[in-house]
């Protein structure tokens, strides 16, 4: 299958193309699919496996059919993921006019805050310090009810640093008409808890 068979636009696939990805990998071909048709989804991914593509590209597909409907929360354990991460939503895309903002510590929260309330399209965030801004403002949790899609990214790790708490906090701002998109590399009996919690309806497992 090609990235066009899997339901992507030409802008997109074009993007692929330029970023050298010119088949999609495994993780790939079983989510994107999915994620397109408004399915929740678990993945069991290595990094490496190109599973942050399998998540952005269809959040990014999407965003260029709905440009002020799409609002994604996305979750990852460390200052560096939520970096690389962002990094990837621009250089995928790069063609439209996205807004992404990383909300991490070590940073001006009081800048994090303005940035929020602006609804951005993207928000790369460590379950830590997007906790504490929500506490703090409630135009911050009314921006994050309007979530359409919440990954959690490296799902594992985000449980083994020990950031349950956060996330209960953070789930319970969120609509329960969004898509929720698990990324873990191993699965385990935290993972599934987690996913009762998270997910509200039932998730294709995915790897
Ligand atoms: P990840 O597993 O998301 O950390 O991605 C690992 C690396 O693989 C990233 O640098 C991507 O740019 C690259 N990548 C992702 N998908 C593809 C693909 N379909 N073909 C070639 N490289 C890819």
């Amino acid at each position: 299958a090609s990235f066009l068979d899997l339901g992507l636009s030409q802008w997109a696939v074009d993007t692929c193309r330029e970023l050298g990805m010119r088949r999609p990998t495994a993780v790939q071909r079983h989510c994107i699919p999915r994620i397109l048709a408004g399915d929740d989804v678990l993945g069991i991914a290595q990094t490496g496996s190109g599973k942050t593509a399998a998540f952005a590209l269809p959040i990014l597909n999407r965003l260029a059919e709905v440009p002020y409907g799409v609002f994604a929360l996305v979750l990852t354990p460390t200052r560096e993921l939520a970096c690389q991460l962002a990094e990837q939503f621009r250089a995928l895309g790069s063609s439209l006019h996205v807004r992404c903002t990383l909300i991490v510590g070590g940073m001006d929260m009081i800048r994090q805050a303005r940035a929020l309330v602006q609804r951005p399209h993207i928000v790369v965030a460590t379950p830590g310090r997007i906790k504490a801004l929500l506490s703090e403002d409630p135009d911050i949790a009314a921006v994050v009810s309007k979530t359409k899609f919440l990954v959690l990214d490296e799902a594992d790790r985000v449980l083994d640093v020990g950031f349950e708490e956060e996330l209960r906090v953070i789930f319970k701002c969120l609509p329960k008409s969004r898509q929720t998109l698990l990324f873990s590399a191993t699965m385990t009996n935290e993972l599934q808890a987690l996913l009762e919690i998270s997910a509200n309806r039932s998730c294709h497992l995915l790897s």
